[in-house]
C-alpha cells in the first residue's frame, strides 16, 4: 500500500481521488485551502489527514510536504490537483487575477514536485500525477490565463518526465474534459448542454471518471508509463 499526497483533497475530483485511494487501503494526506468544513467531513468520512496549504505560496507548500512526511512517513504518489479556473476577456485582466491563476495552477505545481521530489529521488521511487485540462490541450476563448497554466503543467510533466525518468520516478498528466464539480458552477446550463452535444459521449464527465484514472496510473499497471498526457473528457478534445 502507498503513501499519497494528493493537493485539493476538499472538494470536488480530489476529493473523490482521497476516496477512492483510501477504500483501496492506501494512506492518504490532502491539502484544503478554504474549504476547512468539507476537509473535516472527509476525514472523518475516509480516514486522511487534511493539512492547510495555499498552493500558491512556496512556504505553505513547504510546510505542508512536511506535515505529510510526519504523517506518512514518505511521499510515494503525489498528485498535483489543486487549480482555481478563471473567465473573462483578456482585455479585461488586471495583473492580480493573471498572477493568482498562473501562482495557482501552475507555480503551485511546481513547488509541490520542488519540495517532494528530493526524497523520491533518494529513494529511486516514486509516481507523479499532474492534472492539467483540455484547456491546456487546445485553449479556449475567455480562459488564457487558465489555458496557459495548464499548458504550462503539460509541458513541466514532459520535461520532468525525462528529467527523473532515470531516477525510477514516473510523472503523468491527467487532462480532464468537463466534469461536474464546483469549478464548472458558474457555467451556465445553456453553454454546459452545447459542450455535452458537442461531446461524442453525450455526457459531461463526473470526478469518477478521473479518480480511477488517477488509480490506474499510480498502480504498478502503469508501470510502463510516463510523460504522458491522458485525456479523459469522453472525446470533446481528439
Ligand atoms: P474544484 O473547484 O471542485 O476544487 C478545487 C480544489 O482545489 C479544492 O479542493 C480547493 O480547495 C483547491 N484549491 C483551490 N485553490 C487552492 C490554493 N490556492 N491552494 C490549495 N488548494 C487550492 O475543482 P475540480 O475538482 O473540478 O478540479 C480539480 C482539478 O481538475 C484542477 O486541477 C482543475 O483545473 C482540473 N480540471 C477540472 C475540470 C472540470 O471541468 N471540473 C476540467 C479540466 C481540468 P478549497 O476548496 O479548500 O479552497
Amino acid at each position: 500500500m502507498a503513501n499519497i499526497l494528493i493537493t485539493g483533497g476538499s472538494r470536488g475530483i480530489g476529493a473523490e481521488a482521497v476516496r477512492q485511494f483510501t477504500a483501496a487501503g492506501h494512506k492518504v494526506v490532502f491539502t484544503f485551502h478554504k474549504s476547512e468544513i468539507a476537509a473535516d467531513i472527509l476525514r472523518q468520512e475516509t480516514g486522511a489527514t487534511p493539512v492547510r496549504c495555499d498552493v500558491k505560496h512556496h512556504d505553505s507548500v513547504r510546510i505542508a510536504v512536511d506535515k505529510a512526511v510526519s504523517v506518512l512517513g514518505q511521499i510515494d504518489i503525489l498528485i498535483c490537483n489543486a487549480a482555481i479556473a478563471d473567465y473573462g476577456l483578456i482585455t479585461d485582466m488586471d495583473i492580480s487575477r493573471w498572477e493568482d491563476v498562473i501562482n495557482t495552477d501552475l507555480s503551485g505545481v511546481f513547488y509541490c514536485v520542488r519540495y517532494v521530489l528530493p526524497a523520491m529521488i533518494s529513494r529511486r521511487n516514486g509516481c507523479i500525477i499532474t492534472v492539467g485540462s483540455m484547456l491546456g490541450e487546445v485553449g479556449a476563448s475567455c480562459e488564457a490565463a487558465y489555458s496557459a497554466a495548464k499548458a504550462g503543467v503539460i509541458g513541466l510533466t514532459k520535461a520532468l518526465a525525462k528529467e527523473v525518468g532515470p531516477s525510477g520516478i514516473r510523472v503523468n498528466c491527467i487532462s480532464p474534459g468537463m466534469i461536474d464539480t464546483g469549478m464548472n458552477a458558474s457555467v451556465s446550463e445553456y453553454a454546459a448542454d452545447i459542450l455535452v452535444d458537442k461531446t461524442p459521449l453525450c455526457r459531461s464527465g463526473a470526478p469518477e471518471d478521473i479518480a480511477k484514472v488517477m488509480m490506474f496510473l499510480a498502480s504498478e499497471d502503469a508501470a510502463f508509463i510516463t510523460g504522458q498526457v491522458i485525456s479523459v473528457n469522453g472525446g470533446l478534445v481528439i
